[in-house]
């Protein structure tokens, strides 16, 4: 029996569009073109501005220089012609590379080992009103990101033990040319799932559209990214969900090799890495593992369940991610940076405060959401009951601050810049930024737990009356 909507159930569907009244974010459509603009030049500007070859920027109170030094001594790169730019960093061998990448990661997506699970319920708009109940939408995704981990990770350790450093050198010397074929990259798919999202589903119904990336300005919705989940059947028991894909296997296991790339160019010049590469390196694969061990954890995140798939998500997991988070292992390739004790202690310090709150937080509201209030793991933990019928822990992490968790993460963000020194602000590039996301972030939630709670949002407020961090925001 067809699912397909009657003529006039599809006719009254095109009447009311799915999102008839757009909420624009991010500055709307100007915002939308500033991105598209600025997000890859950000990423090209931090690599031409630090570097072996230019130097970097000196940090304010360089002790050359003196206090606020002239930026003259290393000036900043300026691309004057952005075509002629662009091509000049074009580079067959890094796009073949990194498209090889792609298509083992895709390749490995179906033939390692998993398993299926149901992820959280979507929230899109649109699709079929007659055929799909979208209160009670769930999608399925194959769990084998980490196996994907450590089926490269043997491959990188068997390489490094039979050919030594040298083949992970190309990381490093064609860095930019990676850029390049990653932004190709994300144009292409940002390409393809807007123009897909136009397209029937393959049982001929309308696409569930994001609510976000839905208003019909077509710059923004690029950028913002329409569709919500879009994937296709490669076969009838095996699906590929374009955006899952995308959002933890290049971008996280790309980061660790190139990480990995840079810490065998410091080897190649001095014969050993230095303590601080040791720690960013440990340190963010420790990370990586940690979020691709816990890969299901991401089917309840706002970037699966509510955001759309466009240019914006594409560019950070394909780009942003490898190649900005790389930023202190390269600045330390280029300059190698030894820790005395005291520095090691302040690192791993602020690293554990960091990982302890992080891990501490999320993974109690996780048990709390999973197992329920009366559960023995949440044993003691004091809460409060919503006219929505779901309860907000009041005490433990989250009686603290209402994203006490955003303190943690970005402790540790802090704790993979402070091995570079403070001779240059350019490797603190990543904790600036992070805190900018998780300030908007906290916004962003705020407003839709305001839209779930209500006034009992407003009386969990009075109770919990910190944000990110207790007594000072
Ligand atoms: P959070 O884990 O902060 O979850 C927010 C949700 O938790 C709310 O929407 C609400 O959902 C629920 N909640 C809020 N208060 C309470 C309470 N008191 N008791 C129980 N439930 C509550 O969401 P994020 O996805 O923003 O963050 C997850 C992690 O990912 C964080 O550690 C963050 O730092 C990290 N992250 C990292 C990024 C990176 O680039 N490295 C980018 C973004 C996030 P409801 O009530 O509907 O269940």
């Amino acid at each position: 029996m067809s699912t397909r909507p009657s003529r006039p159930a599809r006719r009254a569907f095109k009447r009311t569009p799915p999102n008839p009244k757009p909420e624009y974010e991010f500055l709307g459509p100007p915002g939308a073109v500033a991105m598209l603009i600025a997000l890859p030049l950000i990423t090209y500007g931090l690599y031409y501005n630090c570097r072996k070859e230019f130097g970097c920027p000196p940090a304010f109170w360089d002790s050359k220089d003196g206090f606020w030094p002239s930026i003259g001594a290393n000036p900043m790169v300026y691309p004057v012609d952005l075509w002629d730019f662009f091509l000049s960093t074009w580079d067959v061998a890094a796009f073949q590379v990194y498209t090889a990448f792609l298509i083992f990661l895709f390749v490995c997506y179906f033939v390692v080992p998993g398993y299926v699970v149901d992820g959280a319920v979507v929230g899109g708009v649109g699709g079929s009103p007659l055929t799909r109940d979208r209160s009670n939408y769930t999608l399925k995704y194959k769990i084998n990101a980490f196996r994907t981990l450590m089926l490269i990770a043997v491959i990188a350790i068997a390489t490094l033990v039979t050919k030594g450093v040298e083949p992970f050198l190309f990381l490093h010397s064609h860095f930019v040319g990676l850029i390049t074929a990653s932004l190709i990259w994300t144009c292409g798919v940002s390409i393809f799932v807007y123009i897909w999202s136009f397209l029937p589903d393959s049982d001929g119904q309308e696409k569930i559209l994001a609510k976000g990336g839905n208003t019909g300005n077509m710059i923004y919705d690029f950028v913002l990214g329409r569709e919500l989940n879009p994937r296709f059947s490669a076969s009838p028991n095996s699906t590929f969900d374009i955006k899952y894909f995308v959002e933890l296997r290049p971008g996280l296991i790309g980061w660790i090799l190139l990480n990995i790339g840079f810490a065998c160019q410091q080897y190649s010049m001095l014969g050993r890495i230095t303590n601080s590469m040791a720690a960013v390196l440990f340190f963010e694969t420790f990370y990586v593992v940690d979020a691709l061990w816990n890969e299901a954890s991401i089917l309840t995140t706002m970037d699966i369940t509510t955001d759309g798939f466009g240019f914006m998500l594409a560019n950070g997991l394909l780009t942003w991610l490898p190649m900005n988070y790389s930023l202190q292992a390269r600045y330390l390739a280029a300059y190698p940076v030894d820790m005395s004790i005291f520095h090691c202690f302040v690192v791993f310090g602020v690293q554990c405060i960091g990982y302890y709150i992080f891990r501490g937080a999320n993974g109690q509201k996780d048990t709390f959401r999973r197992y329920g209030a009366s559960a023995p793991q949440n044993k003691g933990l004091k809460y409060m009951g919503t006219a929505s019928g779901s309860k907000l822990l009041i005490s433990g992490w989250w009686g603290t601050a209402r994203h006490i968790n955003y303190l943690g993460d970005w402790l540790m963000a802090l704790a993979w810049s402070l091995p570079c020194g403070l001779a240059t602000p350019i490797p603190y590039f990543y904790p600036i930024y992070f805190a900018i996301l998780l300030i908007h972030r906290e916004l962003r939630d705020e407003e839709k737990c305001h839209k779930k709670y209500g006034k009992d949002w407003d009386k969990y407020c009075e109770i919990v009356r910190w944000r990110i961090i207790p007594y000072i925001y």
